[in-house]
């Protein structure tokens, strides 16, 4: 059997899988197992922020395996305290816990909120706002927090204490404030995969109102634009927030499993000595890998973000097939005249992998991604638009 044979037999169904097999990489170049070469603006959906095989990263990873891979939360071990002293030291954040994935972040973001207000003010006061379009994760708990009616089917019971806010209705979010007993406002500063959506300024400054007025903690799901993808080290700094608590994942880890949450100095002890925690969370080679990529996540990096971006904008906003661009630096959408899907396969037959948010086509690519590939990229994105 091949790759995509094997696969289809013993793999649990839940992807729907593109008909390719990648079998290597190097940079923003992607091999499948016929041999044929693409241009990657997809980066494994966020994550390979320096594209794949990246070879310092690679080296800070391998010389980590040879000293040891793992020894558990029990012992201390250097990548992880240095990471955190990392993210730390480029957020003002105090105080950091690891976990492995995006889901996982925002699961302890979760607890954490509620654990504060708890502590603070008592039974009841649990319920956060989280928004329409968002998406948390697929665990019980964060596909509750997910504000999507399509994905709150099939598995119920789900975690009470949501609530869902409009981004597009001014005063929704007072308005659940006002209405239920809450800790908390839970937000992405672009909606990724409910399409590529830019909140508001308007509906930013509300929610740092409401949030204020009614010591609602401010929750920032960076799973997916943090880590340079929009141009800052996280996209709450593009839009003048301050979170109580940062999740994120993703690209942290260059490409091996890792999720973080991040803790201000008013949250920083609203988890205590056996209220959480994760037996791979801070894994010694994941760790010294996402400090390769965090140490190099500087101003010169995230200069050539927005220059990219600047550079796909002014590309496609107006071309033939394309109704509109939105979203931040290295993360956009565009919104087709054509089916996204379509849009996807023939940009695939041509050796360019995109991807898709709701209706919308999602770009992606690795923050240095070279410019010639850029270029090759767009010049074929804007031919299959027409
Ligand atoms: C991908 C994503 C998640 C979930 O991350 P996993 O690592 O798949 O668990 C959560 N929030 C946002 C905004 C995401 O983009």
């Amino acid at each position: 059997m091949n790759i995509k044979e094997l696969d289809n037999q013993y793999v649990m169904a839940t992807y729907g899988r593109f008909p390719v097999a990648i079998v290597s990489g190097k940079g923003s170049l992607l091999y499948d197992d016929e041999g044929k070469e693409y241009i990657d603006m997809g980066s494994g959906i966020a994550v390979n922020i320096f594209g794949a095989c990246d070879e310092s990263w690679a080296k800070a990873v391998s010389e980590q395996l040879f000293r040891v891979q793992h020894t558990s939360n029990l012992y201390y071990t250097e990548p992880c305290a240095k990471l955190a002293q990392l993210l730390c030291q480029k957020t003002g954040m105090k105080k950091v816990f690891f976990g492995n994935s995006g889901a996982e972040a925002n699961e302890c973001m979760i607890k954490a909120a509620r654990r504060w207000s708890h502590e603070k003010y008592g039974d009841g006061r649990y319920t956060i706002i989280t928004l329409k379009n968002s998406f948390h994760g697929r665990t019980i708990t964060t596909l509750a927090a997910t504000g999507q009616d399509k994905m709150h089917t099939d598995f119920m019971p789900f975690t009470e204490g949501f609530v869902y806010a409009d981004p597009e209705v001014p005063g929704s979010v007072r308005k659940l404030a006002e209405e239920n007993n809450c800790c908390a406002v839970m937000i992405e500063v672009v909606q990724g995969e409910g399409g590529v959506n830019t909140l508001s300024q308007a509906f930013i400054d509300e929610i740092k109102e409401v949030a204020a007025s009614k010591d609602l903690l401010l929750l920032v799901d960076e799973v997916q634009t943090g880590n340079g993808r929009t141009g800052a080290m996280y996209a709450y700094m593009n839009v003048g927030l301050q979170p109580d608590i940062i999740s994120t994942a993703k690209g942290l880890g260059g490409g091996l499993p890792i999720g973080a949450t991040l803790f201000s100095e008013k949250t920083q002890n609203a988890l205590v000595s056996g209220t959480h925690g994760s037996t791979f969370g801070g894994n010694p080679a994941c760790a010294a890998g996402a400090c390769n990529i965090v140490e190099r996540i500087d101003e010169e990096l995230l200069a050539g973000v927005r220059e990219r971006s600047e550079y796909i904008i002014r590309e496609l906003t107006g071309a033939e097939g394309v109704k509109s661009v939105t979203g931040m630096g290295l993360m956009l959408g565009i919104d087709t005249v054509k089916p996204a899907a379509e849009v996807v396969a023939a940009c695939r037959e041509k050796g360019v992998l995109v991807l898709t948010a709701k209706t919308k086509v999602r770009l992606l690519p690795p923050l240095n991604i070279p410019m010639e590939q850029l270029k090759k990229a767009v010049t074929v994105i804007k031919e299959v638009l027409k």
